[in-house]
């Protein structure tokens, strides 16, 4: 039975992660504390060491050591090419594929009328000075093909008009293994919209 003490503290703080409900967050708890040495104490003390030496980077946004990340600091990156992400999760993903060389800028999130998130909220400003006085010439908005995710596109791409880079989006369609019978409508029909040439 768990009381109202150091340990029912615990269960609440692991319940508030992601994904965590309180059954698995007293099981953790219950892991944790059964394999004190090997697990729960180096855990502890990874956790502060990690939140102390990791931060924002101060030009893209991802999370890594030192005030710039070590993406920005590459000199192999293109950096004409920036490619528009909403979160670090979202960097990461595409970072995974091995398959893009230029830089990033994260905004923090999409545009959405029903959590009242408004553009003042994402680092959309940012985005528009650097597009503005730096060397880019093509931004990729690679956001979710949500509603938020393309109200947030558009927004942004209006903010640039007048400028000269190519603003170009993510192809949406079928997936990769993906069988026809499957998929939803909508995807059926942007893939049938962003056909190509076989
Ligand atoms: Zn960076």
């Amino acid at each position: 039975m768990l009381h109202d003490g150091p340990l029912d503290l615990l269960v609440r703080q692991l319940s508030s992660l992601p994904g965590l409900g309180s059954r698995s967050a007293k099981r953790i708890a219950l892991h944790l504390l059964t394999n004190k040495e090997k697990l729960m104490q180096p855990l502890a003390k990874n956790l502060e060491y990690v939140a102390g030496i990791i931060n924002p980077c101060q030009s893209c946004g991802n999370l890594d050591e030192g005030d710039i990340c070590r993406i920005c600091r590459d000199p192999k990156r293109d950096r004409a090419t920036l490619c528009v992400v909403a979160s670090v999760a979202d960097l990461w993903a595409i970072e995974r594929t091995n398959s893009f060389r230029g830089v990033y800028h994260i905004l923090g999130g999409t545009l959405s009328a029903l959590d009242g998130i408004g553009p003042d909220d994402l680092n959309i400003r940012s985005l528009v000075d650097n597009i503005r006085n730096g060397e880019i010439t093509e931004m990729i908005l690679a956001l979710s093909a949500t509603v938020d995710g393309q109200s947030t596109a558009h927004y942004i791409n209006d903010q640039l008009k007048g400028l000269n880079i190519t603003v170009t989006r993510l192809a949406h369609g079928v997936p990769v293994g993906g069988e026809l019978d499957y998929l939803d409508d909508n995807t059926i029909s942007t893939a049938l919209k962003a056909r190509k040439q076989a």
